[in-house]
Order: C-alpha cells, then structure tokens, then sequence
C-alpha cells in the first residue's frame, strides 16, 4: 500500500534521449545503432543509441574509440534545439502528475508523488501513466521510471532495467535490494572513488552497508559516512521544488588541443560573448561564472565563482572566466574550453541602456551592436577584430543552456 510508505519519490529518465529524438524524427535511423556526436574525430559521444550499446559503445566516450567499436554507426550532430522543445513537453508531463518536480537535465527528473495516492492510485498504477503520458506527448519516446521511499533508491531503481523499464522498490525492501548492486551505483561515487572502495575491499553496495561506518569515515572522512547512509537506503534529501538550476553556457571542443594563455583566453572571450548574448536574449541576469576545462586525457576540470552583482554584460562574464584561470594550477595543454552563467535571475527593470559615459555602459553599446549584428546576419556573422587574425577551425559552439522552467 501506498500509504504505508513514509514517502513515494519517482524519479523518471528518458531512454537514450537525444538518440531516440533522432530515431523518432527520422525513420530511417529506426533500428540502427545510431552515435549522436559532432562528425569530427575529437569529440564525445553524447548519446549512443540502443543498437550502438552491445557494442561497447556509451555516452563521454571519444569518438575515434565509438567509431572503432561500432563501425557501422550512423553518426549525428546533436540538434539541441530540438531536444529542448522535446524537454519541455517531458517537463510539462511530469508537472502534470506532481507540483514538486526536480528536473536534473533535460531528460530526467525527481517527482514527489506522496500522498497522491488517491488520484494515482498505487506506484504500479502511477508508474505505468506516467510512461505511458510521456509517450503520448512526445509521440513514441520511452523513459524508465523507479520509484521508492528515497531519491536515491527511486534513481537506482530507473536504472535497473533500461529501457522502458517500471522498478517498484517498497521502503521496507529498499536496502536488500540494494545490496547485491556494485558500488559502482553509489551516488558520488566516482571512478577514482570506485577504486578506493575495492581496495578496501568493497565491491557491492551490500559490503558497504555491513562495513562499520566509522572505519568507513576513517578510509573516505566524509563522504565514507555518506555512502554508508546510503547503502542502508536512507537518503532524507527532499525533493527539490523550488530548485531554480538554470544556466547557460557555451562549450567547444578545439581542432587542436591549447596550451598558450592567449589562446585560452580568446576561447573564453569566444564562450563569454555567446553566452552573454544568450543572457540578454532570454531576459537574465547571472550571479555567477564557471569555467570548464577539459584535459588531453579527457579530465574536466571546473571552477567557479559568484559575481559582485548580477550581470548580463560579456565583459563581465569574460573577465571573471580570466580571474578563474589560476585557481585551476593546471598548465594544460587543454581540448575544450567552456564557460556557463549561473544562479540565473529574471532581469526584473527594463535594461537601461546608458548612453553616458563609463566603462559599463560602453561594454553594454558594444553588447547592443553584437545583438543586433547577430540578429540581422546570423550567428557568428560579426567577431570582435581579434579574432579575424585568428583562423579557428574549431568544432561547433554546444549550447548547454538549462532553462527549465521557462514558462511555455
Ligand atoms: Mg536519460
């Protein structure tokens, strides 16, 4: 029974999403194992479809490896847009079965369904409408749903038989059925901490649950305890419905992975202008920066920082993407290079446009003349003259704009 429970978390994800959009769009690509990715060797995989998986093949893999293991792939360029406008019909389904609705990304989300028993009727119940109203929505697109008492277990359990999978897990068998599933399923739980763990010689999630949690602590300090709260399936974090996560950046993978700071910091000036542009389009301000680097070897590394005042101004953001620079103490030499605003507000007065004197308001005509250049022309028709001196054969600009809730 329903109500028996302490509370109902069901946490939905759709199946292969940017593959299945593809497929959805295009017949053709029914049935095919199917990469979405850029065309160029130096990218990632974003989205392997189902067909492509028996091969070996998943999501952050390098492209070369994908294409070497599947060599019959079809490969896509990701259309964004595309799956944004699939996102929010997602989102609005899931608005319809509960008001508190915490969306991850674009295609899965945590939805607190206590006490709606009675409109719902039990987890099975709830669980088969709620697939079978995402794929009425979105015209065929499946998702696996898993629900449980905690977040934690309700996201293990979506994850248990993908795809279009149902897993129900009551609260009093929670932690048994955690137990055989390898640490690897432990939330946070990294690579780097994966290995940790088997040194000790923790292999499932069961071992860590029996493991005394203070020697835990003592291995892993913190998140030893955490992990072990976890295992015994105790995961009080609520659902967070007011999350408001929205952010928006702006990543490349580079033709040739950069070392020298100029080179650096034209990409950052690169990243800063679309997403400052993308600020001022959408209505928002930022409070904050962050900057994403990543490695040869594939390594990301982020950092981030809030900003005096909110801002929707390129300069702003580029100049603190500069100041973040030496925090990461790391000389490269570096293949992607992205920056993202973040904790969005909505710019509440109507944007003045001084046309007096100061450094900000300058930066702010400049900003204005960008707009209506890219406006008129297309994107990336006007550059600032710097980067005319530089031939960039650099892959596509990925739009990583978050901006759930934005109202239609
Ligand atoms: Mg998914």
């Amino acid at each position: 029974m329903q109500e028996a429970w302490p509370r109902v978390i069901a946490h939905a994800d759709m199946d292969a999403f940017y593959a299945s959009v593809e497929q959805l769009d295009d017949p053709g690509l029914r049935g095919q194992p199917l990469l979405v990715g850029p065309r160029s060797d130096r990218g990632v995989v974003l989205t392997a479809s189902y067909e492509a998986r028996p091969f070996g093949v998943g999501s952050a893999m390098p492209m070369t490896r994908a294409r070497r293991l599947c060599p019959q792939a079809v490969v896509v360029p990701p259309r964004f847009e595309r799956y944004k406008a699939v996102s929010k019909r997602v989102m609005r389904v899931f608005a319809d079965f509960s008001p508190a609705v915490e969306a991850l990304s674009l295609d899965e989300a945590f939805l607190d369904m206590t006490g709606t028993g009675h409109i719902f009727g039990p987890p099975e119940t709830f669980g088969a409408r709620l697939k079978n109203a995402i794929s009425e929505a979105t015209g065929g697109l499946s998702a696996s749903v898993g629900i449980s008492a905690t977040k934690y277990v309700a996201k293990v359990a979506s994850g248990y038989s993908k795809p279009d999978g149902l897993t129900i897990v009551p609260p009093e068998r929670a932690k048994q059925w955690l137990a055989p599933q390898p640490v690897a399923m432990l939330w946070g739980a990294g690579p780097k901490t994966q290995r940790r763990l088997a040194a000790l010689g923790l292999a499932t999630i069961g071992d860590v649950a029996a493991a005394d949690r203070r020697w835990l602590a003592s291995k892993l300090g913190k998140a030893g305890s955490h992990f072990h709260e976890l295992a015994q399936a105790k995961d009080p974090r609520p659902v967070a419905r007011s999350r408001t996560a929205k952010s928006i950046g702006s990543e490349r993978t580079l033709a040739s992975d950069v070392k020298s700071e100029t080179e650096i910091a034209f990409q950052l000036r690169r990243a800063a202008d679309a997403v400052g542009r993308r600020l001022r389009r959408n209505g928002y301000v930022a409070r904050g920066v962050r900057v994403k680097l990543k490695r040869s070897d594939f390594r990301s590394l982020t950092r981030q920082r809030g900003l005096a005042e909110p801002t929707d101004v390129s300069e702003d953001l580029y100049r603190m993407a500069v100041a973040l620079l030496p925090e990461f103490n790391d000389a490269g030499p570096f293949r992607l290079i992205g920056i993202a605003a973040y904790e969005l507000d909505r710019r509440t007065e109507a944007r003045q446009l001084h046309l007096g004197m100061g450094e900000g308001s300058r930066q702010q005509r400049l900003d204005a003349v960008l707009d209506q250049a890219d406006e008129r022309f297309g994107p990336g028709a006007v550059h600032r003259a710097g980067d005319l001196i530089r031939q960039s054969p650099i892959g596509p600009e990925v739009d990583l704009d978050f901006l759930l809730d934005d109202g239609d």
